[in-house]
């Protein structure tokens, strides 16, 4: 397994069928990790530190620690 492969996993993830774009996590997040994709926001796995702001801050709780 490569390094980049090991990052997608740890990092926080957004359940894209339940994110309703509203960019709350987005401003939260302090690396810029968070981008709106095409369905939903989407974040960068080689950004997130995993500090778990996003996940506090979003009102659908749709934002999953990777250890959950
Ligand atoms: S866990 Fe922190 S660094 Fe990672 S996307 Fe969320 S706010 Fe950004
Ligand atoms: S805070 Fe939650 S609902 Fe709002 S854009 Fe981010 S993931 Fe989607």
């Amino acid at each position: 397994m490569t390094i980049e492969a090991v990052e997608e996993v740890m990092a926080h993830k957004i359940t894209c069928e339940e994110c309703i774009v509203c960019g709350a996590c987005s401003t939260e997040c302090p690396g810029e990790a968070i981008i709106e994709g095409k369905d939903c926001y989407v974040i960068d796995p080689k950004k997130c530190n995993d500090c778990g702001a996003c996940a506090d801050i979003c009102p659908q709780e749709c934002i999953v620690a990777p250890e959950e």
